[in-house]
């Protein structure tokens, strides 16, 4: 928003109007340049006068509107695909684990090693989360159309929740497919399956996870709610502050259990300052955030789908 530029605009018509989007404080203000109106007013002077809701369509919601209705959140049929193998690699991998267990009497070990592969899904979720956010673009090998993805998140984060379920998991679904599949066909130790069947199982489900934490408390199944505000999954107002300013922490997105402690640690800024030391690279928080970074409207409750 250029507020100042307004001085320098012709001055031929009686009012001019800019309609200026302040995401940082989400509200709406309408600048005019008056001329000869009566009351007469100083020539030049702006006004800024306060509106609830925008008197024209703005480019925010044209956009949003757009995003809406875009196809690329539809599922195809090669997303679910590919998440149905992820899903059958993860399966196979807890059936040999469970069969393990029964076969060898050992319980206890595979049980402790699933919750070890939760608790460090967390980790790794914000470990890649924080990656895609802050290096690469959307030309980057493999990782470029997550990178892309991720990017478009933060500029509209709601529109997670209109993406289909197999489109916002089968990049995960294929990357967990080539992991565990090798592991499933050479490995019959219930512990190790204990540790990868979960721990693959809450990374693919993550973005799942992540969509959830953006969702409203009463479309939400109870169930959902219920894990969220035991801390199982992560909660919609931890997740909630990775898309406010300074928009460097909270990355992590199964639990959120290890976000308090990267934060208050600064892990990811002491990672930032070592790659920037050894290789040159800044992170995109460095510079950011600008308009790519910040909700580009609040809600799409209000936007019919058209
Ligand atoms: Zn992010
Ligand atoms: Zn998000």
């Amino acid at each position: 928003m250029s507020i100042l530029s307004q001085n320098k605009l012709p001055l031929g018509s009686q009012r001019h109007f800019h309609t200026c989007h302040v995401p940082s404080f989400r509200t709406w203000v309408q600048c005019s340049v008056t001329t000869t109106t009566k009351p007469k007013r100083e020539p030049h002077r702006l006004v800024i006068e306060p509106h609830s809701v925008p008197p024209t369509p703005s480019l925010a919601t044209d956009g949003a509107r757009r995003v809406i209705n875009d196809p690329s959140l539809l599922s195809t049929w090669s997303h679910r695909a590919w998440v149905a193998s992820g899903c059958t690699t993860v399966l196979i991998s807890l059936a040999k684990s469970l069969a393990g267990a029964v076969n060898s009497h050992i319980w206890l070990e595979p049980a402790l090693a699933g919750l070890v592969g939760y608790i460090l899904a967390d980790l790794a979720s914000g470990v890649y989360h924080w990656g895609i956010d802050n290096y690469g673009s959307a030309s980057t090998p493999i990782f470029g159309s997550q990178i892309e993805g991720f990017q478009g998140h933060h500029k509209w984060p709601w529109t997670i929740t209109r993406r289909q379920f197999a489109n916002n998991l089968h990049a995960l679904a294929r990357a967990v497919t080539f992991t565990v599949l090798p592991i499933d066909l050479i490995c019959n130790d219930p512990i190790i399956h204990g540790f990868v069947g979960v721990c693959s199982g809450c990374i693919m489900f993550s973005q799942q996870f992540h969509a959830w934490a953006h969702g409203t408390k009463s479309r939400l199944p109870p169930l959902v709610v219920a894990l969220q505000d035991l801390g199982i999954l992560v909660s919609r107002s931890q997740h909630a502050a990775h898309h406010r300013p300074p928009y460097n922490n909270n990355y992590c997105i199964v639990s959120g259990i290890w976000n308090e402690f990267l934060d208050k640690q600064m892990v990811f800024e002491a990672l930032e300052m070592i790659l920037f030391f050894k290789l040159g690279v800044r992170p995109r928080t460095w510079s950011e955030p600008d308009m790519d970074w910040t909700e580009a409207a609040e809600t799409p409750s209000q936007l019919t789908v058209s």
